[in-house]
């Protein structure tokens, strides 16, 4: 069996970013990847303004000025910000000036407002600026215009909307969204509206899943459950491969009498690139490709090893396909472990908990309650997941643990 670093390299090298791009605007545009390089005509800021509000001066006039020898200049002009002043200020002069505001000619610095004492039309300086063009925003000292201001594969969030709307793009280009079909085999399985019989189980997988898909920047398409019949399943995932960019089945890829998955998957033409992985729980992954590009995640049934390896490995494999720009590896954190966390060290081992915050140091901290994959009621206390490598059989609170942070 792969490890689960090498499943990670095989998973990663068989998916190809989208190149399909969908023009929106900008209202729209936020947790979606860019998919062109952003300039702007304009320089950051667009023109000298102030930092301050205070007093617009030549710095050459109040350079000297101390307690002992105050200087004092004539107001002659007030500029609010939105103004474009027409006056310029000479020597002797200045103007009251307020933050944002654009800056007159013949100003080259601020003198802020508490450093100063008004009498009428007049003004002092207290204590001089400390150089020129103190508390002035230079035209173009962020941003000189031309130069790239976002590249391609940038997540869309609230600092890029800020910079998007600054170089008033309207409508932004971003790669369209992955279509991802879902579903769910099992003879046992009914929807969380069907009546429950004693031997049946809800099939949570497919609402977890979609929330998976939802939370990563994808489109879910829904194939609902799946009886464990060969002729049905070959149907609905010949279907599924043909709408969706990848698929995620749960169910049905152990080594059970009724775990028809992989044979169908090969009778459909996909290539089988990994089959079951050294990791607990997850163990039974199968990942296969086919001609049209569309890849096959035959995820475990339980409920917890369908979410961890889709937080193991889907999350990396939907990101690259997404367009987004990074190096597509886990975010994984070092930190203290609040509990003995154990394993049989066979296989590398996920243990899902919470990291917590505690006087400002993250901790990690063991889910309360059974660690057993079917045990989905203890996950709604997980944020990340602590790993132990293979041989390692324990971990002693107060040790140090890698641990796969989930928060996006
Ligand atoms: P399987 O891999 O098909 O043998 O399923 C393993 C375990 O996961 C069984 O106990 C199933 O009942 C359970 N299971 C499979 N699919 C789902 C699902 N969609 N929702 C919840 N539990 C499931
Ligand atoms: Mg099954």
């Amino acid at each position: 069996m792969i490890s689960v670093q090498e499943a990670q390299t095989i998973i990663l090298k068989l998916v190809e970013s989208l190149q399909e791009t969908d023009s929106i605007s900008l209202d729209e545009a936020t947790g979606r990847i860019l998919a062109q390089s952003i300039s702007s005509p304009l320089n950051f800021p667009y023109w000298d303004n102030s930092a301050m509000d205070g007093y617009g001066i030549r710095f050459e006039d109040v350079k000297q000025s101390n307690s002992d020898y105050p200087i004092t200049l004539d107001i002659v002009a007030e500029i609010p910000a939105g103004i474009n002043p027409k006056q310029s200020i000479q020597s002797g002069e200045a103007c009251r000036i307020f933050t944002g505001a654009m800056l007159p000619d013949g100003v080259d610095t601020i003198i802020m407002q508490e450093n100063t004492r008004k009498e009428g039309r007049k003004v002092t300086i207290l204590s001089p600026p400390n150089y020129l063009g103190e508390f002035v925003r230079k035209q173009g000292s962020f941003y000189q215009a031309g130069n790239i201001l976002l590249n391609p594969g940038s997540y869309i969030n609230e600092s890029e909307m800020a910079i998007l709307a600054t170089a008033q793009c309207s409508t932004v280009t971003v790669y369209r969204r992955p279509r991802v079909a879902i579903l769910s085999t099992g003879n046992e399985l009914i929807a969380p509206t069907e009546k429950l019989n004693p031997e049946q189980i809800i099939d949570s997988n497919q609402y977890a899943l979609k929330a998976f898909i939802l939370n990563n920047g994808g489109i879910p398409i829904s194939f609902g459950i799946v009886k464990d019949e060969p002729e049905i399943i070959k149907q609905k995932i010949r279907k599924a491969i043909n709408t969706a960019d990848f698929v995620l089945s749960t169910g049905g890829v152990s080594v059970g009498d009724y775990d028809y998955i992989n044979s169908i998957l090969a009778e459909l033409g996909g290539k089988i690139m990994v089959n079951g992985v050294a990791m607990k729980p997850g163990k039974p992954l199968t990942v296969a490709k086919f001609d049209n590009g569309c890849i096959y995640f035959g995820l475990p049934g339980n409920p917890v090893s369908a979410l961890v390896s889709c937080w193991r490995f889907v999350k990396l494999a939907l990101d690259k396909l997404s367009g987004i720009q990074g190096d597509y590896e886990p975010k994984l954190i070092t930190v203290k472990s609040q509990d003995n966390l154990s394993s049989k060290g066979q296989r590398e081992t996920y243990i899902w908990g919470q990291l917590k915050l505690i006087n400002g140091e993250y901790v990690f901290t063991l889910a309360q309650g059974s660690q057993n994959s079917a045990n989905l009621i203890n996950l709604a206390l997980t944020n990340a997941l602590a790993i132990l490598p293979i041989g390692v059989t324990k971990i002693d609170r107060g040790e140090i643990v890698k641990v796969l942070s989930l928060s996006n």
